[in-house]
């Protein structure tokens, strides 16, 4: 089976060194085995995703020298699908509303509860009211559906989606999917063999693992890779002050140099 790859940025904001390495990772991970790579721009939240920041990514990755295959596929253009595929999950009886606020669910993890900050389920047996509401999983009631949900890393059975935790919002008051949802879907659509992107990404593989088995989707192999650090250790981020790759070419910075260095430290 011939190996495809994807870059998947969601147009929220300018790119970064970060994206850049993710995106070159994927990129020649594809090349190299004589693969296609894919860009995905993933714009399902209408309210924080910007065309003028599409048309930044597009050259962003010209000037690293990266080239896809085919045609950019925007999220925006297939909310029928991913809301077909919530109606299946509705009619599995796997999912609920939740009704609550951000700062309801803030105050709820605030709670010592253990390590990890997952929603409460609150709303689980909520009484169905009309009031404004997102969609979530029934994680509970999903795990034991799924049968083996083991998942590769690096080509090392590194994981069990068993332990996803929490039940995500697969949709919400303002967006028909979430990330999660329409991530899933779309690798499966697109044919994506090889997911190569961040460790940051890492937990939520768990849960596209639950998903991409109710939905009876293929399952891809993951290569989650490191993430760039600056100087202090840190993660490499905007907040950071690192400057965006759109800073860089606007001062005449050599994007193919960039990538040249950007491999360079794969190798070292
Ligand atoms: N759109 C996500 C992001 O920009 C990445 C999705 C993925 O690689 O799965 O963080």
């Amino acid at each position: 089976m011939s190996v495809v790859t994807r870059f998947a940025p969601s147009p929220t904001g300018r790119l970064h060194m970060g994206h850049a390495y993710s995106a070159i990772r994927a990129h020649d991970f594809a090349r190299e085995r004589g693969g296609r790579f894919l860009l995905r721009i993933e714009d399902i939240d209408g309210t924080r995703s910007r065309p003028e920041h599409v048309a930044t990514i597009i050259e962003d990755l010209r000037w690293l020298g990266l080239k896809w295959d085919g045609d950019v596929l925007f999220q925006s253009a297939r909310l029928d699908i991913y809301a077909a595929a919530l109606e299946r999950l509705h009619e599995m009886g796997l999912l609920y509303r939740c009704y609550c606020t951000r700062a309801e669910i803030a105050e709820a993890l605030s709670a010592p509860h253990g390590a990890v900050a997952v929603y409460p389920g609150t709303c689980r047996h909520a009484p169905e009211r009309d009031a404004p509401h997102c969609w979530r999983l029934d994680m509970a009631a999903a795990v034991p559906r799924c049968g083996d949900l083991s998942w590769t890393d690096h080509g090392r059975t590194v994981a069990n989606a068993a332990l996803a935790q929490g039940d995500v919002v697969l949709a919400r008051k303002d967006a028909p999917a979430s990330y999660h949802l329409a991530v899933t879907v779309d690798d499966a659509a697109q044919g994506v063999t090889d997911v190569v992107r961040g460790r940051d990404l890492f937990e939520a593989t768990h849960v596209h693992r639950v998903l991409q088995a109710l939905l009876e989707l293929p399952v891809p192999r993951w290569w989650h890779h490191d993430l760039l650090t600056g100087e202090d250790g840190a993660r490499l981020a905007k907040r950071h002050g690192a400057p965006t790759l759109a800073a860089m070419r606007e001062v005449g910075v050599d994007g193919g140099e960039v990538a040249a260095k950007l491999r360079a430290g794969l190798r070292g």
